[in-house]
């Protein structure tokens, strides 16, 4: 008898319960409709989104100022709307605005002239909050250490790949920056990541940024909140820039 209820039991479960389970969920149990995703619209790949804050489009520096003083910038426009750095002991030019985590969208352009060689060889850089570099250089066929090449976190992460265009030829880098954490006791609680295309081929896929890009010594990890974005004004062949846009994330 006890076997007879036990087979019964077990035949209602496979037979009724477990259909009845799978049956009664449905799709739309799973489905989310809200909050609804901003409408962003964008007529090309290469042509800032509506949302986009544009820092520079060929008309004017007047998001950007000298990095190391008060300063206008001193670089040069030029008539394709693209602007040139001026080597002017200014340290490069930083946004007006600070800056949190950001999708920021650059166009680049390393000088024909390929007299200079290694890190001389059209060198800038962005910045992130003015302390994590991706870096600029001319690395098409000019060697340098690789975790200072073009595309590189600044002495953090070598490019997965060398993706760079000839001297003279216009490339781009967009770059997703998750800004690090810190709490009120300058602890740093969460870290920034990088996540980076050169010329549309990914070269770093979400890789954690260690502190401070340094030239010389390990990272820094001093607690800082939203910073500008900055472009290196170094040595010594010219390097151009066009085409800057921000989206805030
Ligand atoms: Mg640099």
């Amino acid at each position: 008898m006890i076997m007879f209820i036990k087979k019964t039991t077990i035949l209602f479960f496979f037979l009724f319960l477990i259909p009845l389970i799978i049956f009664s969920q449905k799709s739309k149990d799973t489905e989310i409709w809200e909050p609804k995703p901003n409408e962003v619209y964008s007529s090309s790949d290469s042509l800032p989104p509506d949302d986009a804050i544009i820092l520079f489009d060929g008309l004017n520096l007047s998001k950007w100022k000298a990095k190391w003083s008060d300063k206008d910038s001193g670089w040069q426009i030029n008539d394709d709307d693209s602007v040139t750095v001026i080597f002017d002991g200014s340290g490069g030019i930083e946004t007006k605005e600070n800056f949190g985590s950001v999708q920021l969208h650059i166009e680049w352009k390393t000088s024909e002239d390929t007299s200079h060689k290694n890190q001389s060889r059209s060198n800038s850089g962005v910045f992130l909050q003015n302390r994590y570099e991706i870096q600029i250089l001319d690395s098409y066929k000019s060697p340098t250490y690789v975790n200072g090449q073009a595309g590189s976190v600044y002495k953090q992460y070598i490019p997965l790949v060398n993706a760079s265009r000839k001297p003279g030829e216009w490339q781009s880098y967009d770059i997703i920056f998750d800004a690090p954490k810190f709490d009120s006791d300058q602890n740093k609680i969460q870290s920034g990541y990088f996540t980076v295309f050169h010329n549309g081929i990914l070269i770093h896929n979400h890789v954690e940024i260690l502190g401070t890009t340094e030239n010389v010594g390990p990272p820094k990890n001093i607690a800082h909140g939203d910073g500008p974005i900055s472009l290196q004004n170094h040595c010594c062949s010219q390097v151009s820039f066009r085409n800057i846009w921000v989206r805030k994330l």
